[in-house]
Protein backbone atom coordinates (compact mmCIF):
# COMPACT_ATOMS: atom_id res chain seq x y z
CA UNK A 1 0.00 0.00 0.00
CA UNK A 2 1.11 3.40 -0.73
CA UNK A 3 0.16 6.19 1.78
CA UNK A 4 0.28 10.10 0.68
CA UNK A 5 -0.35 12.85 3.21
CA UNK A 6 -1.19 16.00 2.86
CA UNK A 7 -0.64 18.43 6.10
CA UNK A 8 0.68 22.05 6.66
CA UNK A 9 2.97 19.71 9.07
CA UNK A 10 4.48 17.28 7.32
CA UNK A 11 7.62 16.98 10.22
CA UNK A 12 4.83 16.40 12.52
CA UNK A 13 3.55 12.96 10.59
CA UNK A 14 6.74 11.98 9.08
CA UNK A 15 7.79 11.92 13.29
CA UNK A 16 5.34 9.30 14.12
CA UNK A 17 5.60 7.20 10.84
CA UNK A 18 8.79 6.95 10.25
CA UNK A 19 9.77 5.56 13.20
CA UNK A 20 9.65 2.01 14.94
CA UNK A 21 7.70 -0.63 13.21
CA UNK A 22 5.89 1.77 10.87
CA UNK A 23 9.21 3.53 9.57
CA UNK A 24 10.96 -0.64 9.30
CA UNK A 25 8.45 -1.68 6.93
CA UNK A 26 8.45 1.63 5.00
CA UNK A 27 12.22 0.95 4.58
CA UNK A 28 11.60 -3.06 3.93
CA UNK A 29 9.42 -1.75 1.10
CA UNK A 30 6.14 -3.19 2.79
CA UNK A 31 4.52 0.01 2.15
CA UNK A 32 5.23 3.54 1.47
CA UNK A 33 4.37 7.18 2.68
CA UNK A 34 4.62 10.35 1.04
CA UNK A 35 3.87 13.48 3.05
CA UNK A 36 3.08 16.62 0.97
CA UNK A 37 3.76 19.56 2.54
CA UNK A 38 0.36 22.05 1.47
CA UNK A 39 2.12 25.10 1.09
CA UNK A 40 3.84 24.17 -1.75
CA UNK A 41 0.79 24.23 -4.34
CA UNK A 42 0.09 27.81 -2.98
CA UNK A 43 -0.05 30.00 -5.88
CA UNK A 44 0.39 33.86 -4.70
CA UNK A 45 3.58 34.92 -3.94
CA UNK A 46 2.86 34.48 -0.01
CA UNK A 47 2.08 30.72 -0.28
CA UNK A 48 -1.01 31.48 1.01
CA UNK A 49 -2.94 28.09 1.87
CA UNK A 50 -5.83 29.70 3.94
CA UNK A 51 -8.49 32.74 4.13
CA UNK A 52 -11.14 34.32 6.16
CA UNK A 53 -14.71 32.27 6.08
CA UNK A 54 -17.48 33.77 4.06
CA UNK A 55 -20.07 34.96 6.06
CA UNK A 56 -17.93 36.36 8.83
CA UNK A 57 -16.69 34.59 12.36
CA UNK A 58 -13.59 33.10 13.95
CA UNK A 59 -10.88 31.47 12.05
CA UNK A 60 -9.20 30.65 8.73
CA UNK A 61 -10.38 28.16 6.20
CA UNK A 62 -7.89 26.15 4.29
CA UNK A 63 -8.77 27.52 0.48
CA UNK A 64 -9.56 24.87 -1.78
CA UNK A 65 -7.43 25.38 -4.79
CA UNK A 66 -4.21 24.07 -3.13
CA UNK A 67 -5.62 20.68 -1.89
CA UNK A 68 -6.98 20.11 -5.48
CA UNK A 69 -3.44 20.56 -7.03
CA UNK A 70 -1.45 18.75 -4.45
CA UNK A 71 -4.15 16.11 -4.99
CA UNK A 72 -4.03 16.39 -8.65
CA UNK A 73 -0.15 15.68 -8.36
CA UNK A 74 -0.42 12.68 -6.49
CA UNK A 75 -2.89 11.48 -8.92
CA UNK A 76 -0.38 12.10 -11.58
CA UNK A 77 2.95 10.33 -9.42
CA UNK A 78 0.34 7.24 -9.03
CA UNK A 79 -1.20 7.50 -12.67
CA UNK A 80 -4.52 6.46 -10.75
CA UNK A 81 -6.88 8.03 -8.52
CA UNK A 82 -6.45 7.26 -4.67
CA UNK A 83 -9.32 6.78 -2.46
CA UNK A 84 -9.22 10.27 -0.51
CA UNK A 85 -10.01 10.62 2.95
CA UNK A 86 -10.79 13.91 5.16
CA UNK A 87 -9.66 13.36 8.73
CA UNK A 88 -12.76 15.47 10.53
CA UNK A 89 -14.26 15.20 13.54
CA UNK A 90 -17.73 15.14 11.52
CA UNK A 91 -16.83 11.85 9.97
CA UNK A 92 -17.18 8.18 10.51
CA UNK A 93 -15.70 7.09 14.19
CA UNK A 94 -12.70 5.12 13.65
CA UNK A 95 -13.05 1.05 14.22
CA UNK A 96 -11.31 -1.67 13.69
CA UNK A 97 -13.44 -2.83 10.98
CA UNK A 98 -13.34 0.76 8.84
CA UNK A 99 -9.86 -0.14 8.79
CA UNK A 100 -10.14 -3.53 7.85
CA UNK A 101 -12.35 -2.80 4.90
CA UNK A 102 -10.17 0.37 3.67
CA UNK A 103 -7.22 -2.23 3.65
CA UNK A 104 -8.92 -4.88 1.69
CA UNK A 105 -10.16 -2.46 -0.86
CA UNK A 106 -7.83 0.05 -1.34
CA UNK A 107 -4.23 -0.08 -2.81
CA UNK A 108 -3.53 3.62 -2.38
CA UNK A 109 -4.76 6.03 0.35
CA UNK A 110 -4.31 9.75 0.33
CA UNK A 111 -5.23 11.31 3.85
CA UNK A 112 -5.89 15.34 3.69
CA UNK A 113 -5.15 17.11 7.24
CA UNK A 114 -7.27 20.02 8.34
CA UNK A 115 -6.26 22.87 10.03
CA UNK A 116 -8.20 26.19 11.69
CA UNK A 117 -11.08 25.44 10.72
CA UNK A 118 -11.15 23.17 8.59
CA UNK A 119 -11.32 23.40 4.88
CA UNK A 120 -13.41 24.92 1.92
CA UNK A 121 -16.50 23.16 1.75
CA UNK A 122 -16.59 22.55 -2.11
CA UNK A 123 -13.28 20.26 -1.36
CA UNK A 124 -15.85 17.86 0.28
CA UNK A 125 -18.20 17.86 -2.20
CA UNK A 126 -16.13 17.46 -5.67
CA UNK A 127 -12.54 15.20 -4.01
CA UNK A 128 -13.30 13.75 -0.97
CA UNK A 129 -14.21 10.14 -0.65
CA UNK A 130 -14.51 9.44 2.64
CA UNK A 131 -14.46 11.52 5.95
CA UNK A 132 -13.00 10.02 9.19
CA UNK A 133 -13.15 10.77 12.51
CA UNK A 134 -10.79 9.75 15.27
CA UNK A 135 -13.33 10.27 18.17
CA UNK A 136 -16.22 12.81 19.51
CA UNK A 137 -14.28 15.39 20.65
CA UNK A 138 -12.14 18.69 18.16
CA UNK A 139 -8.23 18.49 17.85
CA UNK A 140 -6.40 21.64 16.43
CA UNK A 141 -5.69 19.68 13.18
CA UNK A 142 -5.64 16.32 11.14
CA UNK A 143 -1.85 15.36 11.81
CA UNK A 144 -2.69 13.21 14.97
CA UNK A 145 -5.74 11.99 13.75
CA UNK A 146 -3.64 11.32 10.35
CA UNK A 147 -0.73 9.20 12.60
CA UNK A 148 -3.84 7.37 14.33
CA UNK A 149 -5.11 6.23 11.68
CA UNK A 150 -2.66 5.36 8.90
CA UNK A 151 -0.73 3.43 11.69
CA UNK A 152 -3.53 1.28 12.34
CA UNK A 153 -3.92 0.79 8.64
CA UNK A 154 -0.56 -0.17 7.70
CA UNK A 155 -0.40 -2.86 11.06
CA UNK A 156 -2.63 -4.66 8.65
CA UNK A 157 -0.57 -4.48 5.17
CA UNK A 158 0.76 -8.26 5.26
CA UNK A 159 4.75 -7.49 5.27
CA UNK A 160 4.50 -4.85 8.04
CA UNK A 161 4.20 -7.26 11.26
CA UNK A 162 6.36 -10.53 11.13
CA UNK A 163 2.86 -12.52 11.26
CA UNK A 164 -0.57 -11.55 10.52
CA UNK A 165 -1.46 -13.32 13.86
CA UNK A 166 0.20 -10.28 15.15
CA UNK A 167 -3.20 -8.41 14.48
CA UNK A 168 -4.95 -11.27 14.02
CA UNK A 169 -5.25 -12.16 17.79
CA UNK A 170 -5.29 -8.67 19.03
CA UNK A 171 -8.11 -6.61 20.83
CA UNK A 172 -11.06 -5.76 18.62
CA UNK A 173 -10.06 -7.42 15.32
CA UNK A 174 -12.00 -10.54 15.67
CA UNK A 175 -14.83 -8.74 17.80
CA UNK A 176 -13.26 -9.51 21.50
CA UNK A 177 -10.85 -8.33 23.19
CA UNK A 178 -7.18 -9.97 24.02
CA UNK A 179 -6.53 -12.24 26.70
CA UNK A 180 -3.98 -11.00 29.47
CA UNK A 181 -0.50 -11.06 28.40
CA UNK A 182 3.03 -11.95 30.94
CA UNK A 183 6.50 -11.66 30.30
CA UNK A 184 9.48 -12.33 32.15
CA UNK A 185 10.04 -13.13 35.64
CA UNK A 186 7.42 -15.93 36.10
CA UNK A 187 7.17 -14.48 39.80
CA UNK A 188 6.78 -10.80 40.45
CA UNK A 189 5.81 -8.93 43.94
CA UNK A 190 4.96 -12.64 45.02
CA UNK A 191 2.37 -12.26 41.97
CA UNK A 192 2.62 -15.65 39.80
CA UNK A 193 2.14 -15.60 36.19
CA UNK A 194 -0.90 -18.34 35.47
CA UNK A 195 0.65 -21.86 35.57
CA UNK A 196 -1.03 -22.98 32.76
CA UNK A 197 1.09 -20.56 30.41
CA UNK A 198 4.38 -22.26 31.97
CA UNK A 199 2.51 -25.50 30.95
CA UNK A 200 4.16 -25.76 27.24
CA UNK A 201 0.47 -27.67 26.81
CA UNK A 202 -0.32 -25.51 23.56
CA UNK A 203 -3.76 -26.63 23.13
CA UNK A 204 -4.69 -25.60 26.94
CA UNK A 205 -2.92 -22.59 26.34
CA UNK A 206 -5.12 -21.96 23.82
CA UNK A 207 -8.53 -22.60 25.50
CA UNK A 208 -7.20 -20.49 28.36
CA UNK A 209 -6.23 -17.64 25.95
CA UNK A 210 -9.84 -18.01 24.35
CA UNK A 211 -11.57 -17.75 27.36
CA UNK A 212 -10.03 -15.10 29.00
CA UNK A 213 -10.41 -13.06 26.28
CA UNK A 214 -14.02 -13.98 26.45
CA UNK A 215 -14.25 -13.26 29.99
CA UNK A 216 -12.47 -9.54 30.17
CA UNK A 217 -14.86 -8.74 26.63
CA UNK A 218 -17.77 -9.22 29.22
CA UNK A 219 -16.47 -7.28 31.85
CA UNK A 220 -14.79 -4.27 29.84
CA UNK A 221 -16.91 -3.96 27.08
CA UNK A 222 -20.42 -5.26 27.45
CA UNK A 223 -21.68 -3.69 24.79
CA UNK A 224 -19.29 -5.81 22.49
CA UNK A 225 -19.78 -9.26 24.56
CA UNK A 226 -23.84 -8.90 23.60
CA UNK A 227 -23.07 -9.29 19.77
CA UNK A 228 -19.91 -11.09 19.91
CA UNK A 229 -19.35 -14.29 17.54
CA UNK A 230 -19.11 -16.65 20.78
CA UNK A 231 -20.63 -20.48 20.92
CA UNK A 232 -23.73 -20.85 23.35
CA UNK A 233 -21.27 -23.09 25.43
CA UNK A 234 -18.85 -20.38 25.99
CA UNK A 235 -21.85 -17.98 26.96
CA UNK A 236 -23.25 -20.41 29.15
CA UNK A 237 -19.41 -20.77 30.79
CA UNK A 238 -18.88 -16.97 31.33
CA UNK A 239 -22.25 -15.95 32.65
CA UNK A 240 -22.46 -19.12 34.90
CA UNK A 241 -18.92 -18.09 36.36
CA UNK A 242 -17.64 -21.58 35.44
CA UNK A 243 -13.66 -20.96 36.32
CA UNK A 244 -11.45 -22.02 33.44
CA UNK A 245 -9.71 -25.32 34.89
N1 LIG B 1 -14.50 23.58 12.59
C1 LIG B 1 -14.45 22.14 12.58
C2 LIG B 1 -15.75 21.58 13.13
O1 LIG B 1 -16.31 22.18 14.05
O2 LIG B 1 -16.20 20.50 12.67
C3 LIG B 1 -13.30 21.63 13.41
C4 LIG B 1 -11.98 21.97 12.82
S1 LIG B 1 -10.63 21.33 13.77
C5 LIG B 1 -10.31 22.63 14.89
C6 LIG B 1 -9.28 21.41 12.68
C7 LIG B 1 -8.94 20.11 11.96
O3 LIG B 1 -8.54 19.12 12.89
C8 LIG B 1 -10.06 19.49 11.16
O4 LIG B 1 -10.16 20.06 9.90
C9 LIG B 1 -9.64 18.03 11.12
O5 LIG B 1 -8.78 17.77 10.03
C10 LIG B 1 -8.87 17.84 12.42
N2 LIG B 1 -9.63 17.16 13.49
C11 LIG B 1 -10.04 17.70 14.65
N3 LIG B 1 -10.67 16.82 15.43
C12 LIG B 1 -10.66 15.65 14.74
C13 LIG B 1 -11.17 14.35 15.01
N4 LIG B 1 -11.84 14.07 16.14
N5 LIG B 1 -10.98 13.39 14.09
C14 LIG B 1 -10.34 13.65 12.93
N6 LIG B 1 -9.85 14.88 12.62
C15 LIG B 1 -10.00 15.87 13.50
Amino acid sequence: MRIDIITLFPEVCSAVLNESIIGRAQKSGALKIVFHQLRDYAFDKHKRVDDTPYGGGMGMVLKAEPIALCFEAICDQLGERPHFVYMSPQGRVLNQQLLKDTAQKYKNVCILCGHYEGIDERVLESLIDEEVSIGDYVLTGGELPACVYADALCRMIPGVLSDDSCFTEESHYSGLLEYPQYTKPSSWRGMEVPQVLLSGHHKNIEDWRRYQSIKRTKEKRPDMYKIAEISQEERDKIDNKIEYK
